[in-house]
């Protein structure tokens, strides 16, 4: 599970123009508001990630009318991206130890958009073991992952807001699957309903092998619609080989992609040396979809050929901070 409370220590603070009460601290590749007193530079913290989902506690009540889930929120015109409690918030006698993952000793899960029933459909089981799910680290918490690949020749892609969805083909058997589950074939689960419109079982076979196409369904009844489109489109981002147990690299899986003639997720940039900077990325992260005349979610970044390392693969998204304001994420 992905790490969304871990100890972290407060790198710096700095006075936010018109607030006296507030400052503005820097947690790893994350800004954020504190109150000011609370913490002193080169202090611990449990910092929790956007995203989490807070348990009943007194100390997380103020999160009541949030839904418990921590959000992007503006405070004195400063954007704020996650909160830092104190150290007292974990159970008497945790080893306070640097970058600790603390998620689950206290509770917190990750927020996870509901699934409308068009899309949740009838499980047939879990998830398949031979493919991996789809998932991406943010960037904010990556900076030794930039060290490290400073200058890796990488691609951009626009990540879109909608639904994941991985059909694969594997001796013989089409398979359908959401985020977390692979699902029955139902007249009305529109997993379904855009594999057939597709054939994309037809043109898995067609390639005599082993293979997992993964992508994202936006559209109608999904995530809000926020592109305003009619019926559903899927978006690829990934595809799998089986029998190898690896993605294909950029300029395949672009090729593979179109002569399927399915749509690739839009390619902002296909020759990007990584810089080493957080905000940098963060920048970049915003702007108009390519798609459509909306506010992009934001950027999935990745190295030209494939590169499993510290996080698994090297893949990792920015999300634009304008994005999360707007939609209240
Ligand atoms: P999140 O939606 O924040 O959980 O981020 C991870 C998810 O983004 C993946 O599981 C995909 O379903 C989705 N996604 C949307 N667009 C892309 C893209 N261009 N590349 C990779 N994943 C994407
Ligand atoms: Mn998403």
């Amino acid at each position: 599970m992905r790490h969304l409370a871990t100890i972290q220590r407060i790198k710096a603070l700095e006075p936010i123009e018109g607030a006296d009460a507030i400052l503005k601290a820097s947690v790893l590749g994350w800004q954020l508001v504190v109150k000011k007193g609370e913490f002193a530079v080169g202090d611990l913290c449990v910092y929790c990630e956007i995203d989490s989902l807070m348990p009943e506690r007194p100390e997380f009540e103020f999160l009541q009318a949030r839904g418990m889930r921590v959000r992007t929120i503006r405070l004195r015109g400063q954007v704020s991206q996650g909160i830092c409690f104190p150290l007292s918030i974990l159970p008497q006698g945790t080893e306070i130890t640097e970058g600790a993952d603390v998620t689950e000793m206290l509770g917190i899960i990750k927020y996870e958009a509901p699934i409308p029933a068009s899309l949740a459909g009838v499980a047939k089981g879990g998830f398949p073991s031979f493919i991996p799910k789809t998932d991406e680290t943010r960037i904010q918490v990556l900076q030794e992952l930039l060290d490290k690949y400073q200058g890796e020749p990488c691609f951009i892609t626009e990540k879109l807001d909608g639904s994941s969805v991985t059909y694969y083909l594997r001796g013989g058997e089409f398979g359908v699957c959401s985020r977390n589950l692979e699902l029955l074939e139902t007249p009305d689960n529109t997993l379904w309903k855009v594999a057939r419109e597709l054939d994309i079982e037809n043109k898995l076979r067609a390639t005599g092998q082993n293979l997992a196409l993964q992508g994202e369904l936006i559209g109608e009844g999904v995530q809000g619609n926020k592109y305003r489109l009619r019926g559903q489109q899927v978006f690829f981002f990934n595809v799998f080989n089986i029998d190898q147990y690896k993605y294909l690299d950029f300029a395949e899986w672009l090729r593979f992609t179109k002569e399927l003639d399915l749509s690739p997720v839009p390619v902002l940039h296909d020759q990007f040396p990584l810089p080493n900077s957080i905000p940098e990325l963060v920048q970049l992260s915003a702007g108009r979809s390519a798609l459509f005349d909306v506010h992009r979610e934001g950027i999935v970044i990745r190295p030209l050929t494939e590169r499993q390392d510290m996080i698994g693969r090297v893949s990792f998204k920015a999300i634009s901070p304008d994005f999360l304001l707007k939609f209240g994420e």
